[in-house]
């Protein structure tokens, strides 16, 4: 075995350099050794989160939804029920009123906007954190 500092031929099975003291290079592992099974089993249950995984994800989507108005209906570990509630422009209804008041004119385009907005429907939206940790969005 040749010594990686002095470059001296060293028998074999030599744990140390005869000329330099160096230690000799251990013999490599075979490249291709079967990987062991413990390993395998290790590497599927990574895979899997944990409640405590799926509940932070699961938080982490529904502050998410807040942020863009919508609020908490229903939660559980791993699944929430958020909804957006119907968005009233009180600044459009209020210069409608002033212009009715002031002008006369402006009921019709309230009349309008007031069955547009009865017309909104409440948009639900659900989410599920599954066992692998991801998040899966339903939106009714
Ligand atoms: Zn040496």
């Amino acid at each position: 075995m040749k010594c990686t500092n002095c470059g001296t031929d060293n028998a074999e099975g030599l744990r140390f350099c005869g000329n330099c003291g160096t230690p000799l290079a251990l013999p490599s592992i075979p490249p291709n050794q079967p990987t062991p099974p413990a390993s395998t089993v290790e590497e599927t249950a990574s895979k899997i989160s944990t409640i405590e995984q799926r509940r932070a994800i699961l938080d982490w989507a529904i502050s998410q939804r807040i942020r863009l108005g919508y609020r908490l209906a229903a939660r559980s570990d791993t699944t929430a029920q958020l909804v957006k509630p119907k968005s009233f422009n009180a600044v459009f209804a209020v210069i409608c009123v002033l212009l009715i008041v002031l002008f006369g004119v402006g009921l019709v385009l309230l009349i309008i906007y007031f069955i547009a907005y009865l017309a909104q429907k409440e948009k639900s939206v659900y989410l599920e954190v599954d066992q692998y940790g991801r998040l899966k969005v339903t939106d009714r």
